[in-house]
């Protein structure tokens, strides 16, 4: 398994300024090669080398060869996203014009898609331009002026891979100083897997609920984010030069926290799970496009929507699935749907199922317990009869069989109604 350590470089002046050069004249490449497969419509990498790879070698005589064509790497993948979207995006238009013109709603205004440019685009190092060396901390970059030595501090939280197998780097700067992304290969656990497999359902309210009842996460996040992003909003409207001090000093703060609470949460759910079980989420890749909250005008809903749109779902897969990587963990994504609306013992399905954000009643048999944990039994049982429908039965590990079935315990007992 791989896993990145981001090292801080600690370069002497002259060691700076020529990383400073060198930096400048790849993302000079990178904007080339960008703006060449843009412009012809190309990400094809052969392509753009043949059409770029001589001028810019040309250009920039001192920058090794190594790194020109790292910088044509990079740029392809930065054209292929962009053209990917542009596609995407001019296809959706008309669409949006036509459901504006059917409401009464002036036509939006079309907001091409516009080639991908750095300003300062990290470089990607192989094993033929840099090498690391773990004893003496010390690293050699290819730079404009040959090769460059010097030494770099690890984070106290990446000192465990140290020593590892070293791939690829990326050198990047920023706030000033020069980070080294350094890809580390270490040896995969040797973890059986196991039937065990768990349902977790990922909410708004409930960061998330476990099929086997783990109830995870923080209540007070939904505050805290909702209280950065109101001063943020406020000190926006304000707009006074002491008001923009503030909003610097809050800049990624709302991304800091909420890439915190996404650790937070799926090294709980990791440590909940006994190693080498499945875990089973919904695919919430589409939410955006998908979702039905929040389309209305009421304050609530704004709120909701707000928040779905600003939801870090694929980062949170990210994590979830490193770290149950190292716990010989499985991670799956079924589809979504009807899983808040079903029954999760007698199957019915009707949308007043969920009788509110917290309370799920099935209006046919009458059973009764939180939302949110129904919806995560929803989601496991969907896994396992996916895995039926190819032939594969799991005995074990399932809920059903391990009393949790029972709503009638204690805090999951509904009121009266
Ligand atoms: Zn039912």
């Amino acid at each position: 398994m791989d896993r990145t350590i981001v090292v801080q470089l600690n370069p002497t002046k002259e060691q700076m300024a020529v990383l400073d050069q060198t930096m400048q004249e790849h993302t000079e490449c990178f904007n080339a090669v960008c703006r060449q497969g843009f412009q012809t419509g190309c990400s094809n990498g052969i392509e753009l080398h043949k059409a770029t790879y001589y001028p810019l070698r040309a250009e920039h005589p001192d920058l090794p060869a190594q790194l020109v064509c790292a910088s044509r790497v990079k740029a392809t993948e930065a054209v292929k996203s962009a053209l990917t979207w542009k596609k995407k995006h001019e296809a959706s238009y008309p669409k949006l014009v036509a459901k504006a013109e059917k409401q009464g709603r002036p036509a939006p205004k079309f907001k091409p898609v516009r080639c991908p440019q750095a300003v300062s685009a990290p470089i990607r190092y192989d094993a033929r331009s840099y090498w690391v060396k773990w004893q003496s901390m010390t690293c050699s970059l290819a730079t404009v002026s040959g090769r460059v030595e010097m030494t770099f501090t690890v984070p106290k939280h990446a000192l465990k891979y140290v020593g590892g197998k070293v791939c690829s780097a990326d050198l990047c700067f920023h706030h000033g100083r020069y980070f080294l992304h350094v890809v580390v290969s270490l040896p995969a656990p040797t973890i059986e897997p196991t039937d065990c497999v768990i349902g977790i359902d990922l909410g708004l309210n409930r960061p998330a609920v476990t099929s086997n009842r783990h109830f995870l996460g923080d209540s007070r996040w939904k505050e805290q984010e909702r209280r950065m992003f109101r001063i943020r909003r406020k000190l926006q409207r304000k707009g006074t030069k002491s008001a923009k001090r503030h909003l610097k000093k809050l800049s990624g703060k709302l991304f800091r926290q909420r890439r915190d609470h996404d650790h937070v949460l799926s090294k709980r759910i990791v440590q909940n799970a006994t190693p080498g079980s499945t875990l089973v989420l919904e695919n919430l890749t589409n939410i955006r496009e998908s979702s039905k909250i929040g389309r209305g005008k009421n304050g609530k809903n704004v709120e909701s929507k707000r928040r779905i749109h600003s939801w870090s779902f694929a980062q949170f897969y990210s994590f979830l699935a490193y770290k149950a990587e190292a716990r010989g963990m499985t991670v799956v994504k079924v589809d979504p749907r009807h899983t808040s609306q079903t029954c999760s013992k007698c199957g019915y399905q009707a949308r007043n199922n969920r009788r509110s954000q917290s309370l799920f009643l099935c209006r046919q048999c009458g059973y009764c317990l939180n939302a949110d944990l129904n919806g995560a039994l929803n989601i496991r049982e969907k896994h396992l009869s996916t895995l039926a429908s190819f032939g594969i039965a799991l005995t074990s590990g399932s809920p059903m069989s391990s009393g949790l079935s029972q709503p009638s315990s204690g805090e999951l007992q509904a009121p009266v109604l």
